[in-house]
């Protein structure tokens, strides 16, 4: 069976992916390798963070397929911030809770001065297969939609109950999960990884 480490702790993207890659596939995360070094997120860009994590955990574990991904989410209105801080929006030990309670207060005196203003964003995800420090792949998913300045749903994570994705009526946080995986950001990034993964490569 191939298998898969997913440089990652969160157990919701780890749930993600493991539904998305199906029964073939075993995929582990770093809850299973609790010794390995977590390496700082330092980039500017989800491309540079998800390239330092699937390397630094590709290296520690050199004979492993290891696949990491930086997500996050952008906003037009805020100047497309979160961004690559978006874990951290409320400061470094901020939970989900803390940072939609910052991108509500954020968007709220945005929305009062300009009620017609659609409060556009996306979720955007880059994943790096990598192996033995060596990046192998990088493949991008983004997914468009809107943001609320109430949470609607407990489903999900982060800023979920806060996002309906274009084309819905429903925030990500009362979409049933199948429906988000078939549409996010990560689904789609992943969606390209797995046909690399498939593709006949020379080598
Ligand atoms: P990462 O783990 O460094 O990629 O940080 C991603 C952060 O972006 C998470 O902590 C969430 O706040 C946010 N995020 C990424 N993907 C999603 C999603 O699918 N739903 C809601 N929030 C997300």
């Amino acid at each position: 069976m191939p298998q898969l480490l997913f440089a990652t702790s969160n157990a919701h993207k780890t749930d993600e992916v493991r539904q998305m890659l199906g029964p073939d596939w075993l995929v582990e995360n770093l809850q299973t390798y609790p010794h390995l070094p977590i390496p700082d997120e330092t980039g500017t860009t989800f491309e540079d963070n998800a390239r330092i994590k699937a390397e630094a955990a590709s290296i520690a574990l050199p004979d492993h397929l290891v696949l990491a991904d930086d997500s996050g989410l952008e906003v037009d209105a805020l100047n497309l911030a979160p961004g690559v801080i978006s874990a951290r929006y409320a400061g470094p030990n901020a939970t989900d809770a803390d940072n939609r309670a910052r991108l509500k207060a954020e968007l709220a005196p945005i929305a009062a001065a300009n009620p017609e203003l659609p409060l556009t964003g996306r979720f955007r995800c880059c994943m790096v297969l990598a192996k033995a420090g060596r990046t192998l792949a990088i493949e991008n998913g983004t997914v468009e939609g809107r943001l609320l300045l109430d949470e609607q749903g407990s489903g999900g994570f982060g800023y979920d109950a806060l996002f309906i994705p274009d084309g819905y009526q429903d925030s990500f946080g009362l979409l049933p999960t199948e429906v988000k995986n078939q549409l996010s950001h990560r689904a789609r990034a992943l969606a390209a990884m797995i046909q690399w993964l498939n593709a006949d490569r020379p080598g």
